[in-house]
């Protein structure tokens, strides 16, 4: 098997399983109850806390655990519109945000307020000059991620914060970190952002779980109501298996993002030389994130593609798993006419993966190209 689909979730990695087992096994106790097993637990969950927010520049306070990156994107959102609704109604958003925000947006958008969705450039970033120039007294939240879970790339989010800052200090601004946890820096007190979204099974721990920071002195209010757990935010008695399943990952990933970038980097520049030498594939998008990279096989349909590599034991995907197949907002958002759209497949690499699956892939892509099209 060989599997390109990372960006859509990522093999658990071996310490995340013994952890999520050694949790289910022995500190099965509520974190909230009073006795020792209660205790025992809510310790666990308290030194998950500690190595999540170290591994973005935070403090445990700043966490808040939730039950992936679509909830902590979604808390902030929505906290930022209830929180800040009497000063604006204006809210800029790259035009790219996974569908977690998009579709959020959208919502809001038929509620009345006004979204402004700034496009990103053709390599994949979005100018912070451009988010800024959207930003006015009335602007109460700019969310851009960091990375783009289909095209890559790596924005600067601090600049960005920077200029936006600058033009209203009032306005809130939250980064999805998704994609670029667990293969970037990040430093979430650098970056000067008021919310940060990350998710761990994108970083080999398990499905279902994710944090959104908060930054100090930034006003989070959840949706849901229940206990007290995660300060009333996100009430619920915590996934204690997942939560440190997290904090496994996260130890494991966060020493190796040097080492793991400059192999995905060579992976990537591996992929292009091999699509150079073709005359019906090309890269959408060329930036320096190396994880990522939407490509486009001429005359094929995407689904074509990605079910005949998957009957060779390819995986790869046809944009964010998250829109089951159906065409996605992003390469449209950045100017692909439709037909790149619907030839385009996504292959997103971990450190896992290597230059011969890449060959193994490519000599895929001609055979599916000289099968399916009758070229040969
Ligand atoms: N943001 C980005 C950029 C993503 O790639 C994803 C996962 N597809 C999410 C948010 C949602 O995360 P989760 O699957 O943990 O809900």
């Amino acid at each position: 098997m060989i599997y390109l689909d990372n960006a859509a979730t990522t093999r658990p990695c071996q310490k995340a399983i013994e952890r999520a087992e050694q949790i289910a096994r022995s500190f099965w106790g509520n974190p909230s109850s009073l006795h020792s097993l209660g205790l025992a637990a809510q310790l666990e969950v308290d030194r998950a806390r500690e190595i999540i927010a170290d591994s973005i520049g935070a403090k445990p306070k700043n966490i808040i655990f939730t039950s992936g990156g679509t909830e902590a994107n979604n808390l902030a959102v929505n906290s930022a519109v209830y929180t800040k609704r009497r000063r604006g109604n204006r809210i800029v958003a790259s035009a790219y945000e996974h569908s977690s925000i998009h579709h959020k947006l959208e919502s809001l958008e038929k509620e009345g307020f006004e979204v402004v969705f700034v496009p990103a450039e053709k390599n994949g970033i979005i100018d912070p000059k451009r988010i800024a120039e959207a930003v006015d007294e009335k602007t109460i939240l700019v969310t851009v991620m960091m990375t783009n879970n289909e095209v890559g790339g790596i924005n600067d989010v601090a600049r960005i914060t920077k200029l936006v800052k600058q033009k209203n200090p009032d306005t809130l601004i939250h980064t999805d970190c998704v994609a670029a946890f667990g293969k970037i820096k990040i430093d979430a007190v650098k970056l000067s952002v008021d919310t940060l979204a990350i998710s761990a099974h994108k970083i080999h721990g398990l499905k279902g779980t994710g944090a959104l920071y908060v930054k100090d002195g930034t006003r989070v209010v959840g949706y849901t109501v229940g206990g007290e757990q995660e300060k009333k935010i996100r009430p619920g008695t915590e996934n204690t298996v997942g939560i440190c399943a997290f904090s496994a990952a996260a130890e494991e990933i966060i020493p190796k993002l040097q080492e793991n970038f400059e192999r995905a980097k060579a992976l990537k520049k591996h992929l292009a030389e091999r699509i150079e030498k073709t005359e019906f594939i090309k890269m959408n998008c060329e930036n320096d994130f190396p994880y990522t990279a939407s490509i486009c096989v001429s005359g094929l349909r995407s689904e074509t593609i990605l079910h005949y590599l998957e009957s060779k034991e390819i995986f790869v995907s046809s944009g964010s798993a998250c829109s089951k197949g159906a065409r996605t907002h992003v390469l449209a958002s950045m100017g692909f006419d439709t037909k790149t759209q619907d030839s385009s497949v996504r292959i997103s690499f971990s450190a896992e993966n290597t230059e011969d699956e890449i060959d193994v892939l490519i000599d895929e892509l001609i055979n599916a190209k000289n099968t399916l099209c009758g070229t040969k």
